[in-house]
């Protein structure tokens, strides 16, 4: 029998002498450079080989955006800028960040309920594309639209009428904050047809984290069904349909990287049936976390070592401050292991069961539960992988008033 799997796949960063590399340096080295712990790291290479993957295998016609919620660090915002089509944001904020860029306002957009009047404005100003959200929504970005003498961009936000039957995955088709219900949205239309908005297409968001081909498949195909089902029934040509994103990546034991070949296959397929009812129809796939998510490294340092009760303890400077999905407390519903090592003893063969804790009072201030670990000492670094999407940004960095974490791009 063989061994079951202690981490998710940890490969992609070189060990050179028993040190963990990133971006061609130790990271003792780096943490010298930075001059303190804990801080995240991000490979630039990395994540321009993800783009390429990703073009390797998926249609051609297929634009590629990133959802910069992922990660929003500016620097790889701009890294990301000179290799994808276009930028998906939620919220003004993100929207400086995407504008400080090369990326023209035509192939940006931004989503997200609650958008305020303020952020309508700024949108509208900047001439990037609105994904409408509801009715109400509509009525207010045409009437700033009037008050600037501007016609906004507006797309329509679907929520799916379909349920997905791969893996037990029911991911639409139920009462959602997000998008116009697919039945509604012909209704919304002929509202929309009366006033001061520029129609361009509908945008329709079916899932995350999904390491299952069959249902991220599935999802393709009833996504460019219902996308068509609405035209037909608007009349409408949308210019572009988003499809959402969806794909995932491996966090924990026994997990693996999804293939993208079979994906790429089956969307060329649907594309080409697509493209015969709507062949002036631009198609887009929004990515965050696959883009990025296995590029960067959160680093932190051991300050102590303590046991108690036969289960030993490293106390480190890094904790769900800065990196609440590592806790576990970011939408898991079992606690699991991120992929963990030590960085100055990958060499190491032998191993002792050890927990990683941060400096936080609280019990779910946990990186690692009692994982297989080479023996550490005060002052080595700990480090968590997969770690470069829903990192930093995804925390609450203020809970406690602990020194903020660094973040880099090499
Ligand atoms: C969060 C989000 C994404 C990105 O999801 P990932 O799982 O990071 O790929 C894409 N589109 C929308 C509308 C989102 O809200």
């Amino acid at each position: 029998m063989k061994d079951k799997p202690v981490h998710a796949p940890m490969e992609q960063f070189p060990v050179i002498n028993g040190e963990l590399h990133i971006g061609g340096i130790p990271i003792t080295q780096l943490a010298e450079r930075i001059g303190q712990t804990p801080f995240y790291a991000y490979d630039r290479r990395l994540i321009t080989d993800r783009i390429d993957y990703l073009r390797e295998c998926l249609p051609p016609e297929l634009h590629l955006h990133y959802a910069i919620k992922a990660n929003p660090m500016p620097a790889v915002v701009q890294h990301l800028a000179g290799l994808i089509d276009g930028f998906d944001l939620a919220s003004a904020g993100e929207m400086k960040t995407a504008l400080d860029t090369t990326m023209p306002a035509a192939k940006i957009s931004i989503a997200g309920p609650g958008k305020t009047d303020k952020e309508l404005r700024q949108a509208i100003a900047a001439a990037i594309t609105i994904n409408l959200e509801s009715e109400g929504e509509m009525r207010r970005a045409a009437l700033i639209g009037a008050q600037l003498g501007i016609t906004p961009r507006v797309a329509v936000r679907v929520n799916p009428d379909y349920d997905l039957k791969s893996s037990g995955m029911k991911m639409g088709g139920g009462p959602k904050p997000f998008g116009v219900d697919a039945e509604r949205v012909p209704a919304m239309l002929k509202e929309m047809a009366a006033m001061n908005l520029e129609f361009v297409g509908f945008h329709i968001f079916w899932g995350s984290q999904n390491l299952n081909p069959e249902a991220i498949m599935e999802a393709h195909e009833k996504t460019l069904e219902l996308a068509i089902r609405l035209s037909d029934a608007t009349d409408r040509q949308p210019h572009h349909l988003n499809i959402g994103g969806g794909l995932g990546i491996p966090y924990f034991p026994g997990e693996t990287r999804l293939d993208l070949r079979p994906i790429g296959d089956n969307l060329n397929r649907l594309i080409t049936a697509f493209k015969q009812k709507l062949p002036a129809t631009t198609l887009i796939t929004e990515l965050g976390r696959f883009i990025v998510g296995e590029a960067g490294l959160y680093i932190c340092r051991v300050i102590d070592i303590k046991e108690s009760r036969g289960e030993k303890f490293l106390v480190t400077d890094g904790g769900l401050h800065h990196h609440l999905a590592a806790s576990g407390n970011f939408g898991q519903v079992i606690r699991k292991n991120y992929p963990v090592a030590i960085a100055n003893r990958m060499g190491t063969t032998e191993r002792e069961n050890v927990s990683i804790v941060g400096p936080l009072c609280t019990p779910l201030d946990l990186l690692g539960n009692k994982m297989a670990l080479p023996k550490a000492e005060v002052g080595d670094l700990a480090v968590i992988y997969q770690s470069g999407a829903y990192g930093l940004t995804a925390s609450p960095e203020k809970f406690l008033s602990h020194p903020a974490a660094s973040e880099l791009l090499l």
